[in-house]
């Protein structure tokens, strides 16, 4: 990591810290990477079979929602198979959040405004404080003007009306105000807090008013983003700004399809912004233009899959040409210049091997394998973007 990377990743804003489970959220802790399940959780196996898949592509906790009695009843003994901590997910009924409780829940997540009676939230706080377990408070943007109170709702809704981006920003902060009240009336201070919308300035603005505000971690996410091919970008524009501003203690990036692609996402935004480690191979790869010789697009996701069986933090280049290939994959560990039929491979700066375009896929992953297995023994290190790597010479290597 380069000094400007680790300015960056200790910009971050100081919050309080929080434990989910055995998961430090919040103060020097890194940033914590969230999904949640799609399964009906009282089906136990396919609810464990999810939180397994998002625990190993790297979600570090998991969200589950309770609606029903049988899915609390459930949560025991997914919590005892769960790999990584579990949160359950409460909206109305306060009893649920009871019974996450005492199924022995790794944190809840409760939007007081959905619980009218306030007697009934300060019972939730209290077992919550008694079970030594967190509450990530929220507001979302679609539950932030009231509904049951007509002259209420008439009112905020106006406010909406002469400046919807702004105000609604404000109404938000006012609704986590008064929750937040609620809380520290019980002396609870175990808190994560959360104010989602669809829109990523809203999101953006938001956040940037409840850091100065309070300093309990921070939950972000943009809501109902949409699946992948839309919502990706809608995220990662307002996460990533955050993030980049230091703000941010826990993310969710949420699609409209399997979670896996949440988790995936959300670790390569940390990832880019060197807020986590990698752990996989990275890999570069030219954007091709009109000196392309080969068909860059099909070895590309040919080799990104074949990648993805190796466990260390190799960079990999796949370039189009020699001609500003070598300049854009400076700093990988291993590449492969393509042209004319064939294809030069480079480990470390080193021209190693020139192979034919057939040949380019299958040499370029049992380079790469060797190259992770030395890095591996303590035999090589990686680049650390210092590899320099020239054009191929006349005569490769043999
Ligand atoms: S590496 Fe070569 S083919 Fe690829 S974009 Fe750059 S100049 Fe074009």
């Amino acid at each position: 990591m380069t000094v400007e990377h680790e300015n960056f990743a200790r910009k971050r804003r100081q919050t309080r810290e929080v434990r989910i489970g055995k998961v430090p959220v919040g103060g020097e802790s890194p940033v914590c990477l969230q999904s949640m399940t799609s399964t009906y959780t009282h089906d136990i196996d396919a609810t464990v079979a999810q939180i397994t898949r998002l625990a190993a592509a790297g979600c570090d906790v998991v969200r589950v929602a309770v609606p029903d009695r049988k899915d609390t009843a459930a949560l025991p003994e997914i919590i005892r198979q769960s790999p990584i901590p579990v949160i359950a997910d409460v909206h109305f009924r306060y009893q649920r959040a009871l019974e996450a409780v005492a199924a022995g829940a790794h944190k809840i997540r409760l939007n007081p405004g959905n619980i009218k009676d306030r007697r009934q939230v300060n019972e939730v706080i209290r077992a919550c404080r008694d079970a030594g377990i967190p509450i990530r408070v929220g507001v979302n943007e679609g539950s932030v003007v009231e509904r049951q109170d007509r002259a209420v709702r008439a009112s905020e809704q106006e406010q909406l009306a002469r400046g919807r981006d702004h105000n609604l920003v404000q109404l938000m902060i006012r609704k986590l105000e008064e929750y937040i009240r609620i809380f520290e009336e019980n002396d609870f201070a175990d808190v994560v807090l959360a104010a989602k919308s669809p829109d990523p300035v809203v999101v953006i603005e938001a956040y940037r008013a409840i850091s100065q505000r309070f300093d309990y971690p921070l939950h972000l996410g943009v809501t109902h983003a949409g699946p992948p091919e839309t919502g990706r970008v809608r995220s990662i524009a307002a996460l990533a700004t955050l993030l980049a501003e230091g703000i941010g203690d826990t993310i969710r990036i949420s699609y409209a399809a399997d979670p896996i692609h949440e988790v995936e996402d959300g670790k390569e935004l940390l990832c880019s912004l060197k807020l986590r480690c990698r752990t996989e191979p990275e890999l570069i790869a030219c954007p091709t233009c009109g000196r392309i010789e080969v068909d860059l697009f099909k070895l590309v996701t040919e080799v990104r899959h074949k990648l993805a069986t190796i466990r260390a933090p190799i960079k990999v280049a796949v370039m189009g040409c020699v001609v500003n290939g070598p300049g854009e994959a400076e700093g990988a560990d291993v590449a492969v210049f393509a042209g004319k039929g064939r294809g030069v491979i480079y480990v470390q700066g080193e021209q190693v091997r020139t192979v034919t375009e057939a040949e380019m896929l299958d040499a370029l992953y049992e380079e790469a394998v060797a190259f992770a297995e030395r890095v591996k023994r303590g035999e090589a290190r990686l680049s650390g973007d210092e590899v320099a790597i020239n054009p191929p010479k006349a005569k490769p290597r043999p």
